[in-house]
């Protein structure tokens, strides 16, 4: 069972990358991930939004010391992003 389709090895899907965002961002991955991480932002811009609507909550909640944000208003940001999301489709 071949998902990834036929081109290349090491090219990552959307779904991977977005999960090792979360680690990339936690400083718990390896250079060689990172790489591709990097890579794959460059050449997709909804996971670069991602990317960078999960930086500035990290900052955010940085700035706010040990407050963090309510789930409450994390999952409505996340609902807001999912939405623009299928904005996206047209
Ligand atoms: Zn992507």
């Amino acid at each position: 069972m071949d998902q990834q389709g036929s081109h290349g090895g090491d090219e990552l899907d959307c779904k991977e990358a977005l999960h090792r965002i979360y680690h990339f961002l936690d400083g718990e991955i390896t250079l060689e991930r990172r790489v591709q991480i990097e890579s794959h932002l460059n050449g997709c811009s909804p996971c670069l939004k991602m990317y960078g609507f999960e930086a500035e909550l990290r900052k955010i909640v940085a700035c706010h010391c040990k407050e963090a944000l309510p789930d409450s208003l994390r999952s409505r940001i996340a609902a807001a992003i999912e939405h623009e999301h299928e904005g996206d489709k047209a």
